[in-house]
């Protein structure tokens, strides 16, 4: 199937800034100021990505687009309006620690609308046929922002937003979110709960963010039992890990719910160098899943499939892997080579680890009924 990819970006959402409120470490006492305040959520990572794709060429093979903030009654859909109210008093003064690890800027909030009107627009795109899927750069990231709190470097849903935005308008039905990056998608978890027409899965680092969490029992209430899949893996995990716990219980959860849209909360931090994790994934890790999701949407849904950014906090290396995922989504392979993939290669786990890692990934799959 020929693959028509857009790309959703604004250089506004590269300007939220947090990093005169909070830093991965509070300097003081014995922490020495770090350089350039030393906030993990950079703007950075999202810019060099884009960068690389300009410098790549492979943005002539993608529809570039901007997008309008998100619509107030968007948001109303998700967040109630005293959390909305008080995430803009702070805004409009300036910023400030809003809730849990959530600091804000000068601006904050309508660079958030921003952010999650990027998502809402992908989403749009491939509903209306314009593209076959969509990738929105979204910053501020959404998926640990719960209703009524901010959390984790997230201040608004986006991705819910997005999906309850195409319900309103294109009375869009069953929705799959698989969520890989590293930390577990809390938010998006508890806003989908109780409601059986949304898949929700999560692979993340075991008992990493929010600290302690793992999730295999959480599986949803009421009629929505069954529809939120989470799946800790243990730090360490790499390559193969990531790629069996896609084959053995994401795909065949797909395949059992029978979407109409996939969406990927598309986290890069569960890659080898990443600071805010420990596992071993890397550039091949996420080219081979993003292949995996978009066969699948080809076989389920006429290929619909969107990207939204989340988490990804390496400067140097989230653009390789940003890269991967849009020229497997798009088609198009460029020359560029990952200059750490062949030290990456060498780093995956032993024989006794993956044999320990496997065993997990099977008992959850029985766990979650999906074993073949
Ligand atoms: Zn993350």
């Amino acid at each position: 199937m020929p693959s028509h990819t857009a790309f959703l970006f604004d250089e506004m959402t590269f300007w939220h800034s947090a990093s005169q409120y909070a830093l991965t470490l509070p300097v003081g006492g014995w922490v020495q100021p770090l350089a350039g305040g030393g906030h993990a959520e950079s703007p950075e990572t999202k810019r060099r990505l884009k960068n690389l794709i300009d410098v790549s060429g492979l943005s002539s093979h993608l529809k570039i687009r901007t997008a309008i903030p998100a619509a107030e009654s968007d948001l109303l859909r998700v967040h109630p309006a005293h959390y909305l109210k008080r995430f803009k008093s702070l805004s409009d003064e300036g910023g400030g620690e809003l809730d849990h690890r959530a600091p804000t800027g000068p601006g904050s909030f309508e660079i958030a609308k921003l952010s999650a009107g990027l998502a809402v627009a992908a989403v749009e795109t491939v509903l209306q046929g314009e593209a076959t899927n969509a990738y929105s750069l979204s910053r501020p990231p959404g998926h640990h922002c719960l209703p009524d709190k901010a959390m984790g470097f997230c201040f608004l849903a986006n991705i819910p937003i997005a999906i309850e935005s195409a319900k309103a308008r294109f009375g869009l039905g069953k929705v799959a979110v698989i969520d890989w990056d590293v930390h577990h998608g809390n938010g998006t978890q508890a806003v989908y709960y109780n409601r059986p027409d949304v898949l929700t899965i999560s692979i993340h680092q075991d008992r990493c963010f929010p600290p302690g969490y793992s999730g295999t029992l959480d599986q949803g209430e009421g009629s929505a039992v069954g529809t939120n899949l989470n799946i800790p893996l243990l730090a360490g995990s790499g390559h193969e890990s990531y790629l069996e716990a896609m084959e053995s219980i994401v795909i065949p959860a797909l395949q059992r719910f029978e979407p109409e849209l996939i969406i990927v909360a598309c986290g890069y931090d569960a890659n080898a160098v990443d600071p805010l994790a420990r596992m071993l994934a890397h550039s091949e890790t996420f080219r081979c899943m993003t292949r995996l999701v978009r066969e699948a949407a080809e076989r389920l849904c006429q290929g619909r499939l969107v990207f939204v950014h989340e988490g990804g906090y390496s400067e140097a290396y989230v653009p390789f892997c940003g890269l991967a995922v849009l020229e497997e989504l798009s088609g198009q392979r460029t020359e560029v080579n990952d200059p750490l993939l062949d030290m990456l290669l060498k780093q995956q786990p032993g024989e006794e680890q993956r044999a320990l890692q496997s065993g997990l990934i099977k008992e959850m799959a029985k766990h979650f009924n999906l074993a073949s």
